[in-house]
């Protein structure tokens, strides 16, 4: 689902690279926690595998890498941002900035309606993604009056709704005091069975049940550990 090979980026007017000739494979229905210190690049492994590093930043990668069968860095063509949304579901730091329609129906239906799903789809599928973040009660409310929990469901439903087959999550629950943060989290978590995923977190006590592979990057962006959370994270 997730192949990074020899990945290296360089942000302009950056001393140095980021990451160091980053390896990483995901497979199908895999779950990946990717932790490491402040800077070592994880967000930005995210921003490549989401097609948006280095195309829209201007920045410079090396390496290669492809996501959900198609290639987002390489050598020749790589995929335009819109098809790749299709595939693969990213949220942001700050997913309420995602939010950028008037109501929660329209927000959800977007994806859908820019695909040209069939009409009798499109309602079932936008209940059926809110339903599963337990947002069910909001499909009637105007996004700009939803708490910060609440828009980080909305855009966690918006995400899902087109079934992608790869979810990126940096922080989803970054904003979220300790209540918003589980909820949150086992939204994600329910979000992302059946499709492979990769959650950058270091809230790791708050969020409840983690990801079963950990993979942790040194301060340069090199893999320092792969392998089962529980073992890695009781040997730190
Ligand atoms: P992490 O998510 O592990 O904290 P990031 O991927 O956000 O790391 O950042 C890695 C390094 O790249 C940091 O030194 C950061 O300051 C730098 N960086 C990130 N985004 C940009 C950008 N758009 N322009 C310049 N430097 C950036
Ligand atoms: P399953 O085999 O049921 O699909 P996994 O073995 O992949 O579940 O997941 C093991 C644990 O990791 C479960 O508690 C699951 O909810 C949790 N998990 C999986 N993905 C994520 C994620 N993206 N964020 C947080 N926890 C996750």
């Amino acid at each position: 689902m997730i192949r990074v090979r020899g990945l290296a980026v360089r942000y302009p007017r950056a001393a140095r690279p980021v990451l160091d000739g980053l390896d990483l494979d995901v497979g199908p229905g895999e779950h990946v926690l990717l932790l490491g210190p402040s800077g070592a690049g994880k967000s930005t492994v995210l921003r490549v595998l989401a097609g948006i590093v280095p195309q829209s930043i201007g920045a410079q990668a090396d390496g290669q890498a492809r996501v959900a069968g198609l290639e987002v860095l390489g050598p020749g063509p790589v995929v335009d941002v819109p098809t790749l949304a299709m595939r693969v579901g990213t949220l942001t730091q700050d997913p309420v900035d995602q939010l950028v329609l008037p109501t929660v129906l329209d927000e959800v239906a977007f994806p859908l309606e820019n695909r040209r799903a069939p009409r009798h789809e499109i309602g079932p599928r936008v209940e059926r993604a809110l339903r599963l973040v337990g947002a069910g009660g909001l499909i009637g409310r105007r996004t700009s009056e939803l708490s910060g929990g609440e828009g980080q469901r909305v855009a966690l439903a918006a995400t899902l709704v087109a079934d992608p087959h790869v979810l990126l999550l940096d922080e989803p629950t970054a904003l979220l005091d300790p209540v918003g943060t589980r909820q949150v989290a086992a939204a994600a978590r329910a979000a992302a069975q059946g499709r492979a995923s990769v959650l950058v977190e270091h809230r790791l006590d708050e969020i409840g049940a983690l990801p079963p592979r950990v993979v942790v990057l040194d301060e340069r962006g090199r893999v320092r550990v792969d392998g089962p959370t529980r073992v890695v994270l009781d040997e730190r």
